[in-house]
Order: structure tokens, then sequence, then C-alpha cells
């Protein structure tokens, strides 16, 4: 049996058949061709050139006018392998005498001319082989009719098995047919992590090795509690995991409370307990784990999985079902923070050395006012008729802030000249998630409507730990005390400058920190939905003095390691019986 120890990244327990995606997607079978079929396959072989040729210049065309010339030239080589007499001639050859099917000929012309390239042992050459493999994923796509976001036509009950996930591709998961997922990169917070405990899919990440031990077929099992994945002869210990799926099945029912009961300590302090969302069936969920409103709504995911940008008319619809459904409660409407781990198609963004400290959220959006407005005039509109509250992105320091309200003015004397409803004195939240933030959240707070502390990038800063590295995620503390530090600072002055203070990164949906951060004074604690049930039942069964006693001793602390320690053994006395479902369950 094949154990490997990867990163929990969202609870649960799942067994069964292993689809890998990524380098295995195009399943290319071959196949003995008559005679007759050789002019069809050649002529199949020029369209899907042609198609990609097509695709390539819209591509480049795009580019051009969005990032100029020379961004638009890195095409030019993609252009000149799809001209490339020797390879095409290879192809044909290969139809015509071995008497194959275009796609696998196609696929071998392009192995031999890159191990050819490879061999050469030219640093040029070599950098040329990503281009030319890029250009064969986009042709075999075409020859085989398959779409990049392929996983949505998955037809039976799978584990997926991926070396990495891109946004695209895990916002179109099929929800009902995902069993697991499994990938050899990430860390607690990277976008996988965040959609799968989105989804209440069992997810472990960090796995490095998964992708190089289990193929296609193959029946593993997924330890979302543990970080485990056991693949090969799993038959001695099957029996033992169907119980624990079963174990935990019985216990998340125990936890499903009622969806009217208040988010409330027993000595009567209010807070509330709301829902992050991505993806429109999240929203749905929300509702039935009872969130008390979206504390986070990430809009990029509108922005993925797609080649086009959406229009002002369809985010305000999205926008507006939304505020419709979570009614009475508000939906906190996120500006897009793409960057980092989650990329558009367009407009197409060079690759940045540091993304996660590059050309990101905000400070992309002020580049591009151009998309930027098109988002904040359909916030603004829904809003008229929605409770929507409007908060901006990886904020680092006060003009940015004031750059963005000024945009946002604009964009509210547009829709008046227009005369468009809109609303007027919407809500203006800042997330506080860059160190530098948290150390100026005074100045910030006089100019905000309210706070959301996003953890999962202010640990990552704090503690210059990449959030989606899984070598250092060891690193990645959420109870480090240099964060609670922050956090303190941050909460302390939102309530001497009268606002209120919400967080919306992981950290808030995971118990033992909830019971910290609500001794802290948290106003709002935003998680992904399936989270929602536990963390209100913990408020309801301590008292809100014991919690702040508590914690403002551990923030004097010196390591992680000791709060955490601390708080296990105060819960423990305080839940008794109930710790283990509470906390550790
Ligand atoms: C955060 O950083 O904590 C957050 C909620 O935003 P995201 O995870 O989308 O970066
Ligand atoms: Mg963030």
């Amino acid at each position: 049996m094949i154990k490997l120890k990867g990163i929990a990244a969202s609870a649960g327990i799942a067994i069964g058949k292993a689809y890998c995606v990524g380098k295995e997607e195009f399943n290319i079978a071959k196949r003995k061709i008559s005679y007759d079929e050789i002019t069809v396959e050649i002529y199949k072989l020029e369209e899907a050139l042609i198609e990609t040729r097509k695709e390539l210049t819209n591509l480049q065309k795009k580019i051009s006018e969005e990032l100029g010339f020379s961004h638009a030239k890195i095409f030019d080589a993609h252009l000149l392998v799809l001209e490339d007499r020797v390879l095409i001639e290879d192809i044909i050859q290969q139809i015509k005498n071995k008497r194959v099917n275009v796609e696998y000929a196609f696929n071998q012309s392009i192995k031999k001319y890159t191990d050819t390239l490879f061999k050469l042992n030219d640093d040029y050459l070599k950098e040329r082989i990503v281009d030319i493999e890029d250009v064969a994923r986009r042709v075999l796509r075409k020859l085989l009719k398959q779409d990049i976001t392929s996983l949505k036509d998955l037809k039976e009950k799978v584990i997926i098995v991926a070396h990495d996930l891109v946004p695209s591709q895990t916002a179109s998961l099929p929800k009902e047919n995902i069993l697991g997922i499994v990938t050899d990169v990430g860390g607690r917070t990277s976008h996988t992590a965040i959609i799968a405990k989105a989804l209440g899919i069992p997810a472990v990440v960090g796995l490095e090795v998964a992708t190089q031990h289990i193929k296609s077929g193959d029946k593993i099992i997924v330890d979302g509690l543990e970080g485990l994945v056991l693949a090969g002869r799993i038959e001695k210990v099957l029996n033992e995991y169907q119980e624990k799926l079963q174990v935990y099945a019985k216990e998340i029912k125990i936890i499903f409370i009622p969806k009217t009961l208040k988010t409330v300590t027993l000595d009567k302090k209010e807070v509330v307990a709301s829902a992050n969302i991505e993806l429109p069936e999240e929203l749905s969920l929300a509702q039935e784990y009872g969130a008390e409103g979206i504390g986070l709504y990430r809009t990029e995911y509108i922005f993925l999985g797609r080649k086009d940008l959406p229009t002002e008319d369809e985010q305000y619809k999205a926008y507006l079902n939304v505020a419709k459904k979570i009614k009475p409660y508000s939906v906190i409407v996120r500006t897009i923070d793409i960057g980092g781990d989650k990329f558009l198609s367009q407009p197409q963004v060079p690759t940045e050395m540091s993304p996660f400290l590059g050309w990101r959220a905000i400070r992309f959006c002020l580049a591009r006012p151009d998309i930027f407005k098109i988002q904040l005039r359909a916030i603004l509109r829904a809003a008229s008729e929605g409770n929507i509250k409007i908060m901006f992105p990886m904020i680092s320091g006060l003009e940015e802030l004031r750059e963005a309200k000024k945009i946002l003015e604009e964009c509210k004397k547009e829709l008046k000249k227009e005369n468009k409803d809109f609303n007027e004195d919407i809500s203006v939240g800042t997330m506080i998630e860059v160190p530098s933030a948290a150390l100026i959240a005074d100045a910030l707070a006089k100019e905000s409507d309210f706070f959301s502390i996003g953890t999962n990038d202010l640990i990552q800063y704090s503690l210059a730990v990449d959030r989606a590295n899984e070598k250092v995620a060891y690193l990645y503390e959420p109870a480090h005390p240099a964060v609670l530090r922050l956090i303190k600072n941050v909460i302390d002055i939102a309530h001497e400058n009268n606002i209120w203070v919400g967080m919306c990164g992981e950290m808030a949906g995971e118990p033992l920190f909830a019971f910290l951060l609500l001794g802290l004074g948290l106003d709002e604690f935003s998680m992904p939905p399936p989270r929602i049930p536990k963390i209100k039942q913990l408020i309801r069964s301590v008292t809100f003095e014991e919690a702040k006693k508590i914690s403002e001793l551990v923030v004097k602390f010196s390591t992680a390691k000791e709060v955490e320690r601390f708080l296990q053994e105060q819960l423990q006395r305080i839940l008794k019986d109930n710790f283990q479902t509470l906390i550790l369950g």
C-alpha cells in the first residue's frame, strides 16, 4: 500500500476511483485507419491548424491592444510552429505510411520534435519546447474536440488527482460527481483548498508526488481529516475507512443545528456567522447551513474559465441574484482579486516572478479602470435593489483606498447622468490583508465603513510564507503571535473608530481560532458554508467573558504552539464532552 502525507485541506473521507487531470487530460488512442480515411485525417489536421492559427492571431491582436505590441510578440514563436513544414510533413507521412489516426500521428511527431530540441542542449531551443507544447495542446484540443474545461463533462463519481488545478478548472467542477480532490502542490489556503472546503469536498493538497503514484482508474482513499492519501493495495484498510466515513457523516449531522438559531454566546454577546462564496452553487449551501449573510463574495470567479470579460449587465444580474436570495441578510461583494494564484484568460497578464507580491487585486483594478469601472457600476446598480456592501482587496496604503473610492464616485456620477438607479450610500469596506494596512488601521478606519480581515494573505505576508507552497506550509501558522497581535490591533482600532470588523480568511472558520477571535472582539465571522454550524454551536456553548479573558492572555504568548496548546486545554475544560465534536471532529 502507498501512503502519502500531505496537507489536510478540506475535512472528510472519500473512497473511490481516481481521475487524473493535467498531463493525461488528452486521451490519445492509436487507431489503424483504412486507405480511404487518409484524406479525411489529413483534412482534419489542416482544419485544426487553421483553427488554431485563428485562435492565436485573435489572442495576439487582443494582447497587442491591451498590453502593447511587445507582449503580443510572444505568440510569433507559437505561430511559426504551425507553419513548420518539416513537422507537418512528418505528421502527414505517418498518416499515409503507418495508417494511423491524426491525433496519434500529431502527438508522436510533436514528441519527436521536442525530444530532438531537448537533446541539442541549447538553452534557447529548450525554452522553445514550452511554446511547442502549448501550441500542441491547442491543436490537440481541436482534433479531439475537447475543451479546456472538460471536467464539466464527468459522467461518474471520481476523485480528482492533479498536479495542480487552475481556478478555471475548480470553478467548473461538477460538484455532484467529485468525491474528493488530491493535488501535488498547494497549501491550506490555496484556491483549490478554498473551493474544496466551500463545497464540502474532502481534499488533501501538497502531496508532492501523488500524480507519480496514482493513475486514472485506481481505487484510492482520501483522508481529509489527517491529510493522507492511500493508494495501491488498500484492501486491508478499506473496512476501517468505510467505518470512518460513516462516523464522519454522522458527526456532521449532529452539528446540523436549526438555521434560525442566532450566533450568540451564553452571556448574550451576539456576533454574525456568514459565508464566503465563489460559485453560484455555494449560495444554496450557504442558506442550508444557516449563513447570516455573505461576508465575502469572491467575484473573480465570474471572470474565470471564459475567453471574454463579463459585461456590466451580466455582473449586475449575478450580484443582484445573490443579494435577492440571501435577503434579509446582506452580501459583501469584493471587487476582483485576480493575480496571485488566480488568473483570467482575458486580459492575459505577463508572468511575474512573485505573483502574490505583484500585479494583483486592487493594484490591477486601479491600473485597469476600464475593467474596474464596469464592475463598480454593476455593483452600484445591483445595490439599489439588494442589500449589498462593497469591499476592496489588498489595500496596502491610504492612497489606494482613496483612489478606489474616487473611481467609485466617478461611477456614481456617470450613473446619475445616465438616469440609472443605484445606491448612493453603499457601505465601503477595506480588506485588511497586508501587514502595512494592519499597522495603519487607524488611518484606514477613518475612511472605511467596515473592515474585513483577510488572514489567508495577512498570514502569508506577515510570516513571508507563500500560501500556495507546500514546502513552507509548516511555517503557515495562524496562531503566530505576530499575526495575533496584528489582528488584535485591527479589531481594537476599528472599535475605537466606531466601525465593525469581520474576518473572511479561513481562520474565522477554524473552531480553536474562532474562540480566540470571539474573545478579541471580532464582530463577524465569514467562512466556507459547511463550517458555519460548528462555529455557531461553539459560540453558543461559551461565554464572551471567558473567551475575552483567555484571548487577552494568549496574545502575549511567544509561540504559535503555546497558543494552540493553551486554547485546547481551556476549551477542553469549558466544552467537556462536546470538545471532540466541536474542536477536533
Ligand atoms: C484572505 O486573503 O484571507 C481572503 C479572504 O482573500 P483570498 O483568500 O481570496 O485571497
Ligand atoms: Mg486575500
